[in-house]
């Protein structure tokens, strides 16, 4: 408001001006005057939600599929490449792409999304121009726990896009110092599938970000007194955590307890929870890089080959590790 309109406005305060309410505001022009610092606005704008608009495809024979929102039609029905379940060649990105993470995870925004994205233009390079997925060559020893905890304290789309993308790390060959082949972000629901095309048989790990599957509510502002500093118990750690599961094709199936949209899931051949850090600083020594360590001293020798009971932390007694 000009100094000009302001003092045009203050004459008018007593007059019926005052009285009257301009086109779609609730309070009158004196409520406002005088108030004009908490309650001056020109328009209300409703934000109540969007559908999918599928006449943006008007020549299409068939509609785009949709899922998902208070009706079914607010995303499109996509494959974890983002392409159409019934259009071939056709992806989607962007807050459209949100359905592979929908109340899951941050892909319904721009900050979340781009890593998305960036899976996305990873995949058509691979499909359509044979370049290989972003990847780093290590062996099995010293320089693969430098890069997993490199990653913890640097990733960013790990960290954003929270149980959707995971790194993933190929056990190639296990002569001599063994042969690791590193890729970056990768869908996590697609890992075993990502990592078949390459090496059918290898075993391989990822590396994602997990917050306890009930952390929302009250538990994220109230009583702080759940975070626990017990690395035998870090599979309870509330606030956002790096975990690393490992998965050995040749080993016998086994099943989670917890279900997942009814449905029982297979479960990793072995699991390490790093333990929660609310400064996100994983350098303790006996809190995060002996455990860590003990974790993948299991799996450096030879492959496991049997599946570890659930949430067993036996092997975290074992005293060796060197500082
Ligand atoms: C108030 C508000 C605050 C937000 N704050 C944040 C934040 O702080 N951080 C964050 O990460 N995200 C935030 N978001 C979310 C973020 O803005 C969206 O997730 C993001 O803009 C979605 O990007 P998009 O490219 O997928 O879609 P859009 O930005 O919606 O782009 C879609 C484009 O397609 C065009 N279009 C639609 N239909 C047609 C058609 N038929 N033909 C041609 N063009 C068409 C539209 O005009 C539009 O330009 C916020 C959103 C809102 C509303």
């Amino acid at each position: 408001m000009t100094h000009h309109r302001i003092e045009k406005d203050a004459m008018r305060v007593n007059t019926d001006w005052g009285d009257e309410h301009e086109e779609n505001h609730s309070l009158s022009n004196r409520e406002r005057f005088l108030s004009r610092n908490r309650h001056c606005y020109d328009h209300i704008i409703r934000c109540t939600g969007f559908a999918f608009d599928n006449s943006l495809f008007g020549r299409l024979k068939d509609k785009v599929p949709l899922h998902h929102g208070r009706n079914g039609n607010k995303f499109p029905e996509i494959s974890l490449n983002f392409e159409s379940v019934r259009h071939p060649n056709m992806f989607f990105l962007g807050a459209n792409a949100h359905s592979l993470d929908y109340k899951i995870s941050s892909g319904g925004f721009l900050h979340g999304f781009r890593y998305m994205v960036r899976n996305l233009f990873n995949h058509l390079r691979e499909r359509y121009h044979k370049t290989s997925w972003p990847h780093a060559k290590l062996t099995l020893g010293e320089d693969f726990r430098e890069k997993l905890t490199y990653r913890m304290d640097t990733t960013s789309g790990l960290y954003q896009m929270f149980s959707i993308l995971c790194d993933v790390a190929v056990i190639q060959s296990r002569d001599g110092e063994g042969i690791v082949e590193y890729y970056y972000d990768i869908v996590e629901m697609n890992a075993e599938s990502f990592v078949q095309q390459r090496c059918s048989k290898c075993e391989f790990l990822t590396l994602s970000f997990q917050y306890a599957p009930d952390f929302h509510g009250d538990k994220v502002w109230g009583d702080r007194n759940y975070h626990n500093n017990d690395p035998a118990r870090a599979h309870t750690s509330q606030f956002i955590h790096p975990v690393i599961r490992y998965w050995n094709p040749k080993a016998q199936t086994v099943y989670s307890s917890s279900l997942r949209e009814g449905k029982s899931v297979p479960r990793p051949t072995a699991e390490f929870y790093m333990l929660e850090n609310l400064y996100f600083d994983w350098k303790s020594f006996e809190l995060h890089i002996r455990p860590l360590t003990l974790f993948l001293d299991r799996i450096r020798p030879a492959p496991l080959t049997k599946p570890d009971s659930e949430h067993d932390v036996s092997w975290l007694c074992r005293s060796n590790t060197k500082t």
